[in-house]
């Protein structure tokens, strides 16, 4: 069937506006969390523009996120992502995260020239991973 604007004004056919179910995108904001959010927009921002600053790297932004699907993320065009979970971590954790996020500046991968770039900024990194499993995000 053909369906034209005259058919349509004229509410022959009538246009089913799909409802656009809504998915909650963050988790509820406890007490807790308000609290990390508040900590992670003093903190974060500028212990990544310190890093990024010691070691050459050059991002775009920098955004405060709560999920529980990682620690951070780092875009195609150089927006880094940081969970406010980080503010729970040991400041190497949190130092850690950080840079593995600005080593994707340069390797949008995991291979190996990622991880000797991680590896020259925070030597010991695999050891970081490691220890960062034993904390889950909230
Ligand atoms: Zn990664």
């Amino acid at each position: 069937m053909r369906i034209t604007l005259v058919d349509i004004l004229s509410g022959r056919v009538r246009i089913v506006r799909r409802k656009v179910r809504r998915v909650r995108r963050s988790l509820p904001e406890t007490e807790e969390v308000k609290e990390l959010r508040r900590q992670a927009k003093e903190y974060l921002p500028l212990r990544l523009k310190a890093l990024a600053d010691k070691y050459g790297f050059e991002y775009n932004s920098v955004r405060i996120k709560h999920n529980v699907s990682n620690w951070g993320s780092c875009s195609i065009k150089k927006n880094i992502n940081l969970n406010l979970n980080l503010m729970r971590l040991p400041e190497d954790l949190r130092d850690y995260v950080m840079l593995h996020e600005l080593c994707h500046l340069r390797h949008m991968d995991h291979g190996q020239e990622f991880h000797a770039l991680l590896e020259s900024v925070c030597p010991g990194h695999r050891e970081c991973r490691k220890r960062l499993r034993e904390y889950r995000l909230i």
